[in-house]
């Protein structure tokens, strides 16, 4: 494969989003087109691998759909403040929420909930795995009608523990890393309803396998992608036979610049299936030191090789 270009960026975050207030991407451009290539920085580079493959994958299927409904995502913010984070979701009727944050109690979740329920229909939960199994099904009493709740607990088992013991649906988001994952949730009842990223499976085809395989209904999700990122994840929600939920794939709203001029952000509660490319000017404008960029490059090298 011949690399024609890569660069390199370091996107501001409007919230702080697991941590990091800037977002450091790459973006490679091949004869075949433009891909992402964003693991977290702290991933391995056998798991990159992964990352990179699908940055590099072209190759997608032909869409069911035009467009893909997407959810709003309101961080762990006070109350006060849901509004105004949903004021950047214009149009959206499925509204993600973050609970159970560190340093946070469930009546600080009780009240954000409330808030976003009394401006969006649609309420789902994404608790990141911090909860016990009772913690979770407290919380989950307390919380009243939810579309679902996303990964409650740490363990497949747990989650599976969480199911049994609450009527609202679960959705398995971090105990799914890998392709056998899926299958893991389904053959355990662990969950309803698993959430795909594009990057960490190795792409589109890939992703389609994993839902097929696992048959349960799937919502595509980003990584903080850019738009070039969240592309990939638009054409795996096009291309599933049902998507019954909305995806989480309007996070460039969740950022405070992107790598194209007009972002797939999905104002108006959807994205269209579209192409984008980046802007050389953003490109420009928001690319990462020289420090940065070289250990970008550095893994780039090192990762190409782990490719099969
Ligand atoms: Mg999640």
């Amino acid at each position: 494969m011949l690399t024609l270009e890569a660069h390199v960026v370091a996107l501001p975050m409007r919230v702080p989003f697991r941590g990091v207030t800037t977002r450091e991407a790459m973006l490679i451009r091949t004869d075949r087109g433009w891909g992402e290539f964003a693991p977290f920085v702290e991933y391995a580079d056998a798991e990159a691998a992964l990352w990179l493959a699908a940055g590099l994958d072209h190759d997608w299927p032909a869409p069911v759909r035009l467009h893909v409904p997407v959810n709003a995502t309101v961080p762990a913010v006070p109350a006060s403040q849901v509004a105004e984070v949903l004021a950047r979701f214009p149009g959206c009727t499925t509204a993600k929420v973050k609970v159970a944050q560190a340093g946070q109690s469930l009546r600080d979740d009780v009240d954000r909930v409330a808030a976003v329920r009394e401006l969006v229909p649609n309420v789902r939960v994404d608790a990141n795995a911090a909860w016990t199994v009772d913690e979770a099904v407290t919380a989950i009493t307390a919380l009243g009608e939810l579309e679902y709740v996303e990964q409650p607990c740490a363990s497949v088992d747990d989650l599976a523990a969480v199911r049994r013991r609450v009527s609202t649906r679960i959705a398995a988001d971090e105990s799914i890393r890998k392709a056998t994952d899926p299958l893991l949730v389904a053959r355990k009842q662990a969950a309803d309803v698993v959430v795909l990223k594009v990057a960490p499976l190795g792409g589109v085809r890939a992703a389609l396998r994993v839902a097929e395989q696992c048959g349960l209904p799937v919502v595509v999700s980003s990584a903080l992608d850019t738009s070039i990122g969240i592309r990939a994840g638009v054409a795996l929600a096009a291309a599933l036979p049902e998507l019954p939920f909305a995806c989480g794939l309007a996070t460039t709203s969740l950022m405070a610049a992107d790598v194209v001029v007009d972002s797939l952000d999905g104002r108006g509660g959807s994205i269209p299936v579209r192409d984008v490319v980046p802007d050389p000017s953003l490109l420009a404008r928001y690319a990462a030191p020289r420090e940065r960029e070289q250990w970008w490059r550095d893994r780039l090298a090192r990762v190409l090789e782990l490719l099969p």
